[in-house]
């Protein structure tokens, strides 16, 4: 596939107010200049969505999911070179891009696709003569806007349950990572979806992604990203009181008991935290080890971050590949430099890193002796760097893992069933894993509690977010 640098607006390709550089973080080359959807780009799209709505929201369910289906086929038969544009893009290794984001986005078009025609209301017992039911209908026009760190899921998981509801969608990729959108949004076209129903406008945030949330043409804003960025789209939604889901950030707690299979915890301790390089909103970036098997379980854990050596993103066998950009790359490292200052103990990495002198990488880095009270323990990091800290007990345990203004995901690792449960009940988070870490599935509910926002994507739980449920009155007297 030829890259896409335009903007899709009303089914055709235009030009934007600007131009942005995009930039492969492992080479530091400009990959291609993106057009920016400027005010009146986001207008058009606004307006060409509105047009294309009732006829979409109109069409016969059956048909909307046979071209999900369609979708999905054709991302699957390009998914090789989709994967080669996203790794280029963000930076991630072509093991995550093509064996997990690619078959997942797939997965997730298809799973949708079953549920378009199957969105019934209920009929409701209500006292008189009356017959009362509901109706499910599309929310309208969805402004999805979404971060950089898992492109086309991020865009999956919000363009896929909007359609299959009868929306149409603008998409607002984040501008570090553009290229997979625009292509998701020309596969599209070639699926048949009519003009309009997706249009996808790349532009920075505080441009294309403000413009989107003030329009009084947009019914929804779904979004994915930091909590600032959240708090502000929230305050901004208000003036046109707009229907909004926030899956906002975390510092998810990864708890390890001693009565745990230690080899395993290890295991996902590492992936929890360098998978993704750490740049994953449920990165368990919290890892509280029981005081009794904290030495043991530290072995364990450094041998295993020690095989996690920063590598050239196109490499099958790289794990741990480039942060996004240098800001983030910067980010990241003024965090070390605070984690350090604050006393805690580094154990591993440390240090920027670079492949053939280039690139924005990160050593994977390991925070031993953490207090609750240093900033590495209680702010989103977004990067391969974890804290370590310690309790005794499952009431430790509990307390301190809730000790976070997040919410997103929490980890546990026992083999005491009951223990494992009641964690799972009381640690106030969205998503526990038990024995394993970072798992999803399109038919999975994923969200947060807290500061990590509201509403859910994934499952049917996303159905509820991009329908309304009308209630119908019908007197049976007359
Ligand atoms: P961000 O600002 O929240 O970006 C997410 C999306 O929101 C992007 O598409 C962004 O566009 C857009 N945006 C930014 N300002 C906006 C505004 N005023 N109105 C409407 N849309 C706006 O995140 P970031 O700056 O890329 O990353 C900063 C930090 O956020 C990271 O270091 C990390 O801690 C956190 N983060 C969390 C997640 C998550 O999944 N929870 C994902 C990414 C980042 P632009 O890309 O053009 O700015
Ligand atoms: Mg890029």
């Amino acid at each position: 596939m030829e890259l896409r640098t335009k903007l899709l607006v009303g089914g055709d390709w235009v030009d934007g107010a600007d131009r942005f550089a995009d930039v492969n973080p492992a080479t530091e080359e400009t990959l291609a200049q993106v057009h920016e959807a400027g005010p009146d780009q986001v207008d058009a799209a606004v307006r060409s969505a509105r047009e294309a709505l009732p006829a979409w929201r109109d069409l016969d369910p059956h048909a909307r999911s046979v071209l999900l289906w369609r979708l999905a086929d054709l991302l699957e038969e390009r998914a090789a070179e989709l994967a080669v544009v996203e790794t280029l893009d963000n930076g991630k290794p072509s093991f995550e891009s093509a064996k997990v984001d690619l078959p997942s986005v797939v997965e997730n078009f298809r799973y949708y696709a079953g549920w378009a025609d199957k969105l019934g209301g209920e009929t409701i017992p209500v006292s008189g003569p009356f017959l009362n039911y509901t109706l499910r209908q599309p929310v309208g026009v969805v402004g999805a806007i979404i971060p950089w760190n898992f492109p086309l899921s991020m865009a999956a998981w919000k363009v896929a349950p909007a359609l299959a509801c009868g929306n149409a969608v603008i998409l607002k990729p984040a501008e570090q990572t553009p290229l997979t959108a625009l292509l998701l949004g020309e596969l599209a076209l070639e699926a048949g979806f009519p003009a309009g129903v997706l249009n996808v406008i790349p532009g920075r945030g505080p441009v294309t992604g403000q413009a989107l949330v003030e329009h009084p043409g947009v019914d929804k804003i779904s979004f994915t990203g930091s909590v600032e960025t959240g708090k502000l789209i929230m305050r901004e939604a208000a003036a046109t009181v707009k229907n909004v889901t926030l899956e906002l950030g975390g510092k998810s707690p990864n708890v390890v008991f001693a009565d745990a299979d230690l080899d395993a915890a290890a295991r996902g301790a590492t992936t929890g935290i360098f998978y993704g390089k750490g740049e994953v909103c449920a990165a368990g970036s919290r890892l509280y080890v029981e005081r009794s098997v904290k030495d043991a379980f530290m072995e364990k854990l450094l041998e295993r971050t020690a095989k996690m050596v920063p590598g050239d993103p196109t490499h099958p066998k790289t794990r741990l590949g480039a942060l996004v950009s240098k800001e983030q790359r910067d980010k990241v490292l003024s965090y070390i430099e605070a984690g350090r200052e604050e006393g805690a103990t580094l154990r591993a990495g440390g240090e920027a890193a670079s492949v053939d002198g280039r690139g924005y990488f990160v050593e994977a880095t390991v925070f031993d002796d953490v207090d609750i009270g240093m900033k590495i323990a209680r702010e989103e990091i977004f990067g391969p760097v974890v804290a370590v800290l310690e309790f005794d007990g499952i009431e430790d345990a509990i307390r301190q893992a809730n000790q976070t203004i997040y919410g997103l995901a929490a980890g546990v690792w026992t083999r005491d069933v009951g223990k494992a449960h009641r964690f799972a009940r009381e640690v106030q988070a969205g998503t526990v894993w038990v024995n394993t870490y970072n798992r999803y599935d399109s038919a999975s509910p994923f969200g947060g509690v807290k500061q990590s926002g509201f509403g859910r994507d994934l499952g049917r739980y996303a159905l509820e977010q991009y329908t309304e449920t009308k209630s119908v009155w019908v007197a049976l007297d007359g």
